[in-house]
């Protein structure tokens, strides 16, 4: 979501006359887009933006250096005050006027800027739709998967989560103007587009409403299934609570819906389950499972997990292990619990010592990674489709793309295949990555001929 935010203000930048600088050691204005989920990523845009004031600052003292997004959102004026080389802290809902307020800092007009104020209203909703649209064309190559918002905030409240503070509550976009985006990315080579939104399933739940036992986000899904020339339908992140059967269905009716769901769990127990406010049991989220892999038995299912919630028992502990295990999840994240200002969990009793979280998360991560490389290598041997992207991120002479059910696959190739659809023999699997190769499936093309 942070991608594709800063996507659309660089957009907007572009619009207004700005060009985008090749790096930040020539850039006239810097800015960091920051999250706030765990403490560990404040802190590292603390640390980037320090280091950007002492390298940066020191050899070109007229650069405009910001924060933007759920940091500035969150600490607001603070930002300013304890790191005085800052000059704007933009908010999450004033996108929109972050082009304005950098001219009027550039021409001198105002020295700094701190705008963190919560839009309210309908009016608010247009002026960040206006900050939809796609992002500013560069010699990048040509792009094969893209993002797009539909949705932004977050009613849930979690007991953990600082989003629906940083982010203001739900407020989702009408459905033509998010089909209108999907069909200009479209007609620009894009192949694959991801849904996105803070709990996806809740799209348009008050603006649009269910039709004919259909939810509002199946009728979306729908409405992009239909544009031609797309390929593949993704989406992030949906809640299991919002996992009704028409969603589940739909898996079985759209053949451009990949067969990949993230279904975050959190934990494997009831007890904190109610603690953390997440509304399904371990039951019904199990059954959710279930019924995916009846109508997709290959569905990749993938989740996040939260270890050292406070309160959280050795015997809680054991049951998020033990749902691990009966899940057989394809990809999992495993979070250290961290503590949000304004959180309710952060002043719950028995908040757990951060040893006990290392030790935990240590054990789960290794039963959830033993798992994840069964599931992987029983891909060799095996023929997949894959959608190839560009460049392997890790060794760029290789490209990469992903099989339907969300597996990162790399290969020999080049440049020529990228936005393709390709069939892959699977040759090797490590921990995380499948390795395919293409010249086998040329061979047997041959053969058949
Ligand atoms: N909206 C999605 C949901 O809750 O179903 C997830 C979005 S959140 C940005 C991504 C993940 O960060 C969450 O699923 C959760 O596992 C993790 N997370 C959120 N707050 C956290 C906290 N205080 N400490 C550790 N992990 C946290």
């Amino acid at each position: 979501m942070n991608e594709r935010d800063s996507e659309a203000v660089a957009a907007q930048l572009v619009a207004k006359g700005y060009t985008l600088a090749a790096s930040e050691a020539v850039a006239d204005v810097v800015l960091l887009n920051t999250c706030s989920v765990r403490d560990g990523a404040e802190q590292k845009a603390l640390a980037k933006m320090q280091n950007l004031a002492a390298e940066v600052r020191r050899n070109r003292p007229n650069v405009v250096l910001g924060f933007m997004g759920c940091m500035a959102q969150s600490r607001g004026q603070e930002l300013i005050d304890k790191l005085p080389d800052v000059d704007l802290v933009i908010g999450t809902q004033k996108f929109h006027r972050t082009a304005d307020y950098l001219d009027e800092i550039l021409a001198g007009r105002r020295d700094k800027v701190c705008d963190v104020e919560a839009e309210s209203g309908s009016e608010a909703a247009i002026k960040e739709h206006l900050l939809y649209g796609n992002p500013p064309a560069n010699d990048a190559p040509r792009q094969v998967t893209a993002f797009v918002s539909i949705m932004q905030g977050c009613n849930q409240y979690c007991t953990f989560c600082i989003v629906p503070y940083t982010r203001g509550p739900e407020r989702s976009r009408a459905i033509p103007d998010i089909v209108a985006e999907c069909q200009e990315l479209v007609a620009r080579g894009v192949k694959e587009i991801t849904l996105l939104g803070q709990i996806v399933t809740s799209y348009g739940r008050r603006e649009i409403g269910a039709k004919d036992g259909e939810s509002a986000f199946v009728q979306l899904i729908e409405a992009v299934h239909a544009i031609g020339g797309l390929e593949r339908i993704r989406f992030t992140s949906p809640h299991p609570k919002g996992y009704g059967d028409d969603l589940v269905e739909a898996y079985g009716r759209l053949p451009k819906l990949c067969e990949s769901a993230h279904l975050p769990v959190q934990s494997g127990s009831d007890r904190v389950l109610k603690l953390m406010h997440r509304g399904y049991t371990r039951p019904r989220y199990l059954s959710i499972i279930e019924k995916l892999r009846r109508v997709q038995p290959d569905i990749g299912i993938g989740t996040d997990i939260i270890v050292g919630f406070p309160g959280e028992t050795e015997e809680d502990f054991e049951q998020t292990l033990s749902l691990v295990r009966e899940a057989q999840f394809d990809q999992a994240f495993v979070f250290k619990y961290s503590q949000r200002r304004d959180t309710p969990a952060a002043s719950m009793p028995d908040q757990i010592p951060q040893s006990l979280i290392e030790e935990r998360h240590a054990e789960l991560l290794k039963t959830v990674n033993e798992i994840v490389a069964r599931k992987l290598q029983r891909f060799v041997g095996q023929t997949v489709q894959i959608l190839v992207e560009g460049p392997s991120r890790k060794n760029p002479a290789r490209l990469e793309g992903r099989t339907r059910c969300n597996r990162i696959v790399v290969f020999e190739g080049s440049e020529r295949h990228r936005g393709e659809l390709m069939d892959l023999r699977i040759c090797r699997a490590s921990a995380h990555t499948l390795y395919g190769d293409p010249a086998i499936v040329g061979l047997e093309a041959e053969d058949r001929e």
